[in-house]
């Protein structure tokens, strides 16, 4: 058991250099960093197992002891070593370029010969270690593989709910929307996607796909969510509903059985409907998949999603910058944060496989996490300068803005310019990451026959701040954080155009349910369907209201309309031209009272806005509370820090 025991030091060792080249040229946080060391246990586990058995072998074919003289120990311990050097090296190239320094190379160098040395040295002691002990981790590590390795490609075998209703309706592959019939729906929900960093009007863009799919689609340039992050701005999505009123915010509630998920009415209407997330804050745990014949969520995605959890958690250091985006997808698939676009695209396409082999016509969710926190894309979506940035940037840990120092900081440094740009290249990065996935999963749609008789629906929950109003990560009611993209292509595809008014993402329900052919169910909804001016249907709303929390208890609320827009919270008031400016820049509250003109127009949205703050008073939350594994998935999200 000796080589067993050798090559855990080694790997310690190594992996311990590894971590400290890591943590001094891309800054990764304390939290990461105890995780990486975490992770070496496990990593040089797995590694010199594979090793030591190999050379091992090599001495039983040989039939030679290569532990009966120090001489023999020394060259032993200085080739396995090198093995998982040249491994390392080979798995890890991607650091070097992002390291690119001699003195990092000329560690590892040290750190090999350390760790032969001190094996030599310290065999002694380490010899009188049980042989049970070394045993017992190998079988362990064996079992860890044995069991990550069971999981193949999701299947889409969703259970036929017993009270589906059977309504008339072509077979999918006959149906237009023109017709009245049922077309299938796709929603492509991306996490935390401002819509001002796609681009859609140039040649070269960082989200090719998306501006693809937009030569054929309705672009809505105006698009708003209804709130700052995940569970209430979906809550909004699904329900038509304000955070106020399904009572998901605050970080403590799930969606309460008694909201009515637009998803239930077309599952009842014999829709066959189907969900992808890779956030778990909108997990089954949290409610959200009401009405879905068919939810895969991190958790029922993996039954042994605890031991996988632990275990990528631990493997994360090593795989997180991937070169190896395969390798990354499998160690992602339950992740601490959460699954990648690869495996999304994998699972979503392979539910769109089998949604299409149905008769019925389908709803298909498919949630993309990939522009939020970490902005750790895999490193063919970096460009040159991302990688060659040497600061303390490193996408894991957002900035915070320290009101003494007038500055941002990342842990305890100051940044400059040049490293909130650095925040947001590493962000533009995922962008690129998530499009290339969203191309592959249309690629998907179109050979599994069911592309040009769907509709694609393509939104974000909220998007992102990178230092505006002294903010990060996604809160408040700020252009940043609630201007989301959207775009829709419709059965066979629609001329290219834009959409220039108002819509909301909690217009989604009563959109879909109208392309399902239920009028009067989309009617019942609270918000009214997104006009589509190609099939004629819809009535453009004048303003929006939005919600986000303020406190433990409060709201911040806003209104927009022509392109003005007035925000009320316990701080007070800001009223923004957002025609002039549309980055919110300038508070043009204080002028209210000398100006005639401004009056006029904050009076116009105040009026809406208090209308708004009293309906929404009546409806409390619902505050449901949370199981300590739910809290921790919403903290290791950044909600809960
Ligand atoms: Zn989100």
């Amino acid at each position: 058991m000796n080589w067993i025991l050798w090559g855990i030091f080694s790997g310690l060792l190594l992996r311990a250099g590894e971590l400290s080249v890591l943590g001094r040229s891309i800054r990764i946080g304390p939290g990461d960093f105890l995780i990486g060391l975490a992770g070496t246990v496990f990593g040089s586990l797995f590694l010199f197992l594979a090793i030591g058995l190999i050379l091992r072998g090599v001495a039983v074919l040989l039939k030679r002891d290569w532990f009966a003289n120090a001489g023999d120990r020394f060259l032993l311990a200085l080739l396995q070593a090198a093995l998982f050097f040249t491994i390392w090296w080979a798995l890890r190239a991607d650091l070097f370029t992002l390291a690119g320094s001699g003195t990092g190379k000329l560690l590892f160098g040290a750190m090999l010969l350390a760790s032969c040395a001190l094996f030599f040295v310290l065999r002694p002691a380490l010899e009188r270690i049980p042989a049970q002990i070394p045993a017992a981790l190998l079988l362990v590590a064996g079992a860890g593989l044995a069991m990550a390795g069971t999981f193949g490609p999701v299947r889409f075998a969703p259970e036929k709910t017993a009270d589906a209703g059977t309504v008339e309706g072509g077979a999918p592959d006959t149906v237009v929307a023109e017709t009245g019939g049922r077309p299938n729906i796709v929603l492509i929900l991306i996490d935390t996607l401002r819509g001002d960093r796609l681009q859609f009007d140039r040649k070269v863009t960082r989200n090719p796909s998306l501006a693809k799919l937009a030569r054929t689609s309705v672009r809505y340039t105006k698009a708003r969510s209804t709130n700052s992050w995940t569970a209430p701005s979906v809550a909004g999505i699904l329900t038509s509903r304000y955070p106020s009123q399904h009572g998901v915010h605050h970080g403590t509630a799930r969606l309460p059985e008694r909201e009515l998920s637009f998803v239930e009415t077309l599952q009842q209407s014999g829709y066959r409907t189907a969900a992808v997330t890779a956030n778990s804050v909108i997990g089954r745990d949290f409610g959200f998949a009401q009405g879905f014949d068919f939810y895969l969520d991190t958790k029922n995605a993996f039954p042994f999603g605890f031991f996988l959890d632990q275990l990528s958690r631990l493997w994360k250091m090593r795989f997180e910058k991937g070169s190896q985006p395969e390798v990354q997808a499998f160690f992602h698939r339950v992740t601490r944060y959460y699954q990648h676009a690869e495996q999304v695209t994998r699972n979503a396409r392979a539910v769109a496989d089998g949604l299409a082999e149905e008769a019925e016509p389908f709803f298909l969710l498919v949630h993309y996490m990939d522009p939020h926190r970490p902005y750790r894309a895999p490193l063919r979506y970096w460009r040159d300068e991302d990688a060659e940035y040497d600061g303390p940037v490193n996408g894991f840990e957002y900035m915070k803005y320290d009101e003494s120092a007038g500055a941002f900081r990342v842990g305890g440094v100051k940044l400059g310019p040049d490293d909130v740009a650095q925040f947001v290249r590493l962000y533009d990065a995922e962008i690129r990451h998530v499009d290339d996935a969203i191309g592959s999963f249309v690629a998907g749609l179109k050979s599994a026959g069911v592309f040009e008789e769907s509709y694609v629906m393509v939104t974000a929950d909220h998007g992102e701040y990178f230092g505006e109003h002294g903010l990060s990560a996604h809160s408040d009611v700020y252009a940043p954080c609630i201007d989301v993209p959207l775009l829709v292509r419709p059965p066979g595809g629609a001329a290219q155009s834009t959409y220039n008014e108002y819509v909301q993402t909690r217009q989604i329900p009563a959109t879909v349910l109208a392309w399902s052919g239920q009028g009067d169910a989309a009617a019942a909804m609270e918000a009214p369907p997104i006009p589509f001016p190609a099939l004629g249907t819809g009535e453009p709303i004048d303003h929006v209201f939005v919600e986000a929390e303020d406190g433990p208890t409060g709201f911040r609320r806003s209104v927009e309309r022509d392109d003005w827009k007035l925000i009320r919270g316990a701080n007070g008031q800001e009223l923004y031209d957002r025609g002039a400016d549309p980055g919110e820049v300038t508070n043009l509250f204080a002028l209210v009272e000398s100006d005639a003109a401004l009056q006029r127009t904050y009076q116009t949205l105040d009026s809406l806005l208090i209308s708004f703050e009293e309906a929404m008073r009546v409806f409390g939350g619902s505050g449901e509370s949370m199981t300590a594994e739910q809290e921790e998935a919403l903290r290791a999200l950044g909600y809960l820090d």
